[in-house]
């Protein structure tokens, strides 16, 4: 791969001490970071690309913790309902019936989002076809913990998805084996648990064992909905933190998403047993409610930032979720200076590293540290002037104002043109998959004004 100079550049290396560099060049060579900040010439080959990036920002490439690449398909399915429609008559329909080629390509366009919205990395809670994910993932180049949607008990599950707990197990360990740090390491797998509503306390505890023993992070949506606490009170009197507790499974390795019902009680349990926590502000504005971020990020617990899946939110995009997450509570707290912009673009950096258990590999653009980076041109009516640079990159960027994506050193968007898929093509596939995924599934949604084909 050779090496990348990148110079002149306003660098935001997220490190340590959150070290900005103005006129600053970076320098990578294959797949890692050599120098950073004043970069001795000695080090440049004459081969080096060479990018001038004066008037540019360079940051490390932004963490999705929670995003569901297999329901990219399913955009616009769920807007206007509540949770129980959403889910039973949408969702479940929708995704028992994808293909392991329609999850290939839903991760492809969910990839082609990622990308140009400058995200790196991820992690997805689970699909029904971790092969079609891996391959989507694989071909992008992106960075990825994938696992599989798991479900071993409740109501109403479509006929494919009844399985037992040990069946699950099984596959998950399965796709473990044959798909863990593929793609030169970009690709692992970790495990999956979808909701409390469907998972045994069996499936819990010994999901949380295999996670340990491979050494890998166990995902998991927590604490959702007002009505998933009625329903664990009324089965295990007790609210669903605390009985994940129980169970003990709360541990570093435990990514924990939504955790929006959870009492302070809760919060610190999470605090001492260094739980980390996806921050799905879109998804939480729409039906969760707020969950206690400010509260969580003084307790010092590890809060990152995800998209959560298109019919949840419908904005696979990350910079509109850096913008949501410093407005959404400043609004409900009534209080303006709580979340700040540079604490927001923590954890969507290192934080969001951190929770993937990769604070040695990215989040931060250090020597040593993988070249995932990703370079942004202010240069647009929506984002000028930048008087407060940092707040800027919270406040006024859109995605449009991500100019460049490198993850482990290789482009996967230079100055907008994606460089490692086919785009028109996917969209296009795309298109005709979720028709016919539509149809086959029998969702047959209202008309909202009188249409009149012609
Ligand atoms: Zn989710």
């Amino acid at each position: 791969m050779g090496q990348i100079l990148i110079k002149n550049a306003y660098i935001v290396t997220m490190n340590a001490k959150n070290q900005v560099y103005t006129n600053g060049s970076i320098l990578v060579e294959d797949d890692q970071i050599i120098a950073v900040g004043k970069v001795d010439h000695q080090l440049v080959k004459n081969t080096a690309e060479t990018i001038n990036a004066e008037g540019k920002y360079v940051l490390p490439g932004f963490v999705n913790t929670h995003v569901h690449t297999s329901q990219q398909l399913g955009r616009g399915l769920g807007d206007d309902v509540d949770l129980l429609t959403w889910l039973h008559q949408r969702i479940w329909p929708y995704e028992s019936n994808l293909t392991e080629e329609d999850s290939y390509i839903s991760t492809l366009l969910c990839s082609l989002e990622q990308i140009r919205a400058g995200v790196t990395s991820f992690a997805e809670p689970g699909g029904q076809f971790v092969s079609g994910m891996v391959k989507a993932v694989s071909e992008a180049g992106l960075r990825a913990k994938l696992a599989k949607s798991v479900m071993d008990c409740g109501e109403g599950l479509p006929k494919i998805w009844q399985r037992n707990t040990q069946e699950e197990l099984d596959q998950q360990e399965d796709d473990f084996k044959k798909y863990h740090n593929t793609a030169d390491g970009r690709v692992q797998i970790w495990f999956g648990l979808r909701t409390i509503f469907n998972n045994s306390d069996d499936l819990i505890i010994k999901s949380k064992a295999l996670a340990d023993k491979y050494h890998v992070g166990l995902h998991m949506h927590v604490a959702e909905v007002k009505d998933e606490i009625d329903y664990t009170m009324e089965v295990y009197g007790e609210p669903t933190v605390t009985h994940l507790n129980r169970l003990g499974v709360l541990d570093k390795n435990f990514l924990a998403v939504h955790t929006v019902w959870l009492t302070d009680e809760e919060v610190s349990l999470f605090r001492d047993k260094q739980v980390k926590v996806s921050h799905n502000p879109a998804a939480a504005m729409r039906v969760l409610g707020f969950a206690k971020i400010p509260k969580m990020l003084k307790e010092g617990i590890c809060v990152t930032i995800g998209t959560d899946g298109a019919p949840s939110s419908n904005r696979m995009d990350m910079v509109d979720e850096l913008w949501l997450t410093s407005l959404i509570h400043k609004g409900w707290r009534l209080d303006p200076t709580v979340m700040k912009a540079e604490e927001i673009l923590q954890m969507a950096t290192k934080n969001g590293a951190q929770a993937l258990l990769d604070e040695d590999l990215y989040g931060s653009l250090e020597v040593g540290k993988k070249a995932d980076l990703i370079v942004i041109n202010p240069n647009s009516a929506s984002m000028l002037p930048l008087h407060d640079p940092i707040a800027n990159l919270v406040t006024s960027m859109h995605s449009s104002n991500v100019e460049s994506t490198l993850c482990n050193g290789k482009w996967l968007m230079k100055e907008r043109i994606i460089q490692t898929l086919n785009e028109a093509d996917i969209l296009k596939e795309a298109k005709a998959r979720a028709a016919a995924i539509y149809k086959r599934a029998g969702i047959d949604l209202p008309d909202r004004f009188p249409t009149i084909t012609f």
